[in-house]
């Protein structure tokens, strides 16, 4: 018989919330205010995820804490969208963009910016109901390559041309004319 001890296993301690600083804080939301005002309505990619936090990061070490922060963008997600996404992350440490400030000082008591989000140009990214099945691939309509050549029309065969030199000649597929394809 087998006998388990048993032991009491500690409790796990609580996952602490990501601090962060004032200053990333802070450039969260340059990077929402540069996407937003940055041509709001083209796709959001990997690559302008990247660029973004570095132009409003400026140094290496301030880049590597925001860049945490910054989710990978969804496909067909625009730049604006991508930046309401963003600016509710910003939120949760305490800071949003919600416009520009007037002359005075004020934010607008409705933010009424340009092009933020900004329009689809294409479908909703997550459209309801299932999948649509991709349809038949061009490749598939092409026709098949011949199957006694590789579809290479032909092969080269190599013979010996005398005094150690050799020749290769290209002797056509019979089957498809040298064509490669039936
Ligand atoms: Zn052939």
């Amino acid at each position: 018989m087998i006998t388990i001890a048993r032991r009491t296993l500690p409790a796990l301690a609580p996952v602490a919330p990501e601090v962060v600083s004032p200053r990333t804080a802070a450039h969260l939301r340059e990077v929402v205010r540069f996407l937003a005002l940055h041509q709001p309505t083209l796709r959001m990619t990997n690559g302008a995820r990247s660029r973004t936090a570095a132009h409003v990061a400026r140094t290496a070490q301030a880049l590597a804490p925001l860049i945490r922060l910054l989710p990978f963008p969804a496909d067909d997600v625009t730049r604006g969208e991508y930046a309401l996404q963003v600016n509710e992350i910003a939120r949760l440490h305490g800071t949003a963009w919600d416009g520009d400030e007037d002359q005075d000082g004020n934010s607008p008591a409705i933010p009424s910016v340009p092009g933020f989000p900004g329009p689809r140009t294409s479908p909703e990214p997550y459209p309801a109901g299932p999948a649509p099945i991709p349809g038949a691939r061009p490749s598939q309509a092409m026709p098949a390559p011949c199957e006694p050549c590789y579809g290479q029309g032909g092969e080269t065969v190599i013979s010996n041309a005398g005094r150690g030199r050799i020749r290769k000649t290209f002797v056509r597929c019979e089957v498809c004319k040298g064509k490669g394809a039936v």
